[in-house]
C-alpha cells in the first residue's frame, strides 16, 4: 500500500488496515499522519488502561530504562520481585511468572496444567475449553480457541483441547473423562462479543472441578486489572480459580503479561519455562507503576462509576438504529445489532470529520467499547454524539 509518502510494503500483511498512520496520542485521544483527532475506544484493544501517554507509563519506563532495562532472566531484578509481590498480595494466588504477552502467559498456564497432571493426576492432560472461546494467536493457545473459521487453519492443531458450550454446564460435565485435567475460560468472552459467564454457572464449574480435582483456568487477560470493575473479574463471582492469566491493562501499552497460580499448583522446575525478555525489569517497573494507580479505593470507585454512565448511555439506544442489546461489564461493553452492520459502522465512525471514532466490531453485528479505565465523562459523552452520527450515516 501507498499512501501520503507511506511504502507499507515491506510489512506482511496480518490485517486489513485503513490508509492511515498514527503518530501520538494523549488519554483517549489518537492522532493520525494527517493531524486528524480520534477519540479512540479500542485503546490498543483494551491495553492503554490509562490512555495514551500516561505520565504514569512514560515517567515509569524513562526511569527504569535509564537504571536497568534486561540483566537477563537468569537473574532477579527490583521491578519483577515487586510487581509478583503486589499481586500476590492483591489476588487469591501465590506465585507469579511474567510473560510478554497474553498468548504466552495462556501458554505458560496449559504447560504447568499439563506438568501438574502429569505429577498428580498419572498424566491427565486435556483441557477442556469452550466455543467461541479466544486465549491467543500461538500454535497452543490457537487450538485451545473456539474461535468461528480457525478450525481449519495451520492443521495440524496441538491435540488435547475439548470444546464445551459456554455456559452450558451439562455440556462440561460430558466432556470430563480420565484424561481432563483442567478447565479454562474467559470470565467475558471478549471475541465471542462480550459474553459474561453467568453467575450460576461459574459457581457450579468451579464446584464440579473441585469434585473431579480438576483445575479451574481463568483467562483474564482482557478482564484483568481493572476492566470489569474490580482488580480481577473472579472476585466478583465468589470463585476463585487455580490459574490466572494477565495482559493487556497489566502494562499499560506496553508488552507484559503474568501467569498466576496457587502455591499447590506451581509445580514448574527450572529449565520448564523462562524466556529472553520474561520479566524484564523495563516492562515490570511500568506494571507495578500501573497496578499502584489502578488498584486504589477511589481509582476503582472512578471506574465504577464511569462504567455505570457507559452502561446507562448505551443503554439509552437499545430499541433504536436496530440496536437490539447491551451487554458487558464494567469498562468492556457492548452493543448488539439485529443485522450485521457494524464493520460499516467501525468505518463510517473512523471517517468521520473534522473528528473520528475508532470502535471495535469482534463480530459483524456487535460493536465493542473498551475505553481507558479513566475516560472522562464528557470523553464518554463524546463517543455517543459522534456514533450516533455514524450510526445515521452509514
Ligand atoms: C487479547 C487476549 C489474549 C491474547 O493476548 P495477546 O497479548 O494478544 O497474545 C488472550 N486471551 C484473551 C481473553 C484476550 O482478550
Amino acid at each position: 500500500m501507498q499512501f501520503s509518502g507511506y511504502d507499507t510494503r515491506s510489512l506482511m500483511t496480518v490485517a486489513k488496515r485503513p490508509e492511515q498512520v498514527f503518530v501520538r496520542g494523549s488519554g483517549s485521544w489518537l492522532v493520525d499522519h494527517r493531524g486528524k483527532r480520534h477519540l479512540d475506544f479500542v485503546q490498543g484493544w483494551a491495553v492503554n488502561c490509562l490512555g495514551h501517554a500516561s505520565p504514569v507509563v512514560t515517567e515509569a519506563l524513562a526511569r527504569q530504562a535509564s537504571q536497568l532495562i534486561n540483566a537477563s532472566p537468569a537473574f532477579f531484578n527490583e521491578p519483577a520481585i515487586a510487581l509478583a509481590d503486589f499481586l500476590v498480595r492483591h489476588s487469591c494466588l501465590q506465585r507469579v511468572f511474567f510473560a510478554n504477552s497474553g498468548a504466552e502467559a495462556n501458554e505458560g498456564a496449559i504447560k504447568l496444567a499439563r506438568k501438574w497432571g502429569a505429577l498428580h493426576r498419572r498424566g491427565a492432560h486435556e483441557i477442556i475449553t469452550f466455543d467461541h472461546g479466544f486465549h491467543g494467536r500461538t500454535l497452543a493457545t490457537m487450538s485451545a480457541s473456539g474461535k468461528a473459521g480457525w478450525e481449519q487453519l495451520f492443521e495440524p492443531k496441538v491435540p488435547g483441547f475439548r470444546k464445551a458450550l459456554f455456559n452450558d454446564i451439562d455440556s462440561v460435565t460430558a466432556l470430563i473423562g480420565d484424561k481432563t485435567v483442567a478447565v479454562m475460560l474467559e470470565l467475558v468472552q471478549g471475541e465471542a462479543g462480550v459474553v459474561p459467564v453467568e453467575l450460576d454457572f461459574i459457581r457450579q464449574l468451579r464446584a464440579l472441578t473441585r469434585e473431579h480435582n480438576l483445575l479451574l483456568i481463568a483467562d483474564e487477560v482482557q478482564t484483568g486489572v481493572g476492566r470489569s470493575g474490580s482488580l480481577f473479574a473472579y472476585e466478583q463471582f465468589d470463585i476463585e480459580p487455580d490459574i490466572m492469566t494477565l495482559g493487556k491493562g497489566l502494562g499499560g501499552g506496553v508488552p507484559l503479561a503474568a501467569l498466576l497460580a496457587k502455591e499447590n499448583v506451581c509445580c514448574f522446575e527450572p529449565g520448564d519455562q523462562g524466556g529472553t525478555y520474561n520479566g524484564n525489569p523495563l516492562m515490570t517497573a511500568v506494571g507495578l507503576a500501573v497496578l499502584q494507580t489502578v488498584n486504589t479505593p477511589d481509582f476503582m470507585a472512578g471506574i465504577q462509576q464511569r462504567a455505570r454512565y457507559l452502561e446507562s448511555r448505551l443503554q439509552q439506544l437499545v430499541g433504536t438504529h436496530g440496536i437490539v442489546a447491551r451487554r458487558g461489564m464494567g469498562l468492556l461493553q457492548a452493543l448488539v445489532f439485529e443485522r450485521d452492520v457494524t464493520p460499516r459502522i467501525v468505518e463510517a465512525a473512523r471517517l468521520l470529520a473534522p473528528e473520528g471514532l475508532l470502535l471495535n466490531a469482534p463480530r459483524p453485528n456487535l460493536l465493542r467499547f473498551m475505553p481507558s479505565l479513566n475516560v472522562s465523562f464528557e470523553d464518554i459523552d463524546k463517543m455517543i454524539e459522534l456514533m450516533l452520527l455514524a450510526l445515521t450515516r452509514r
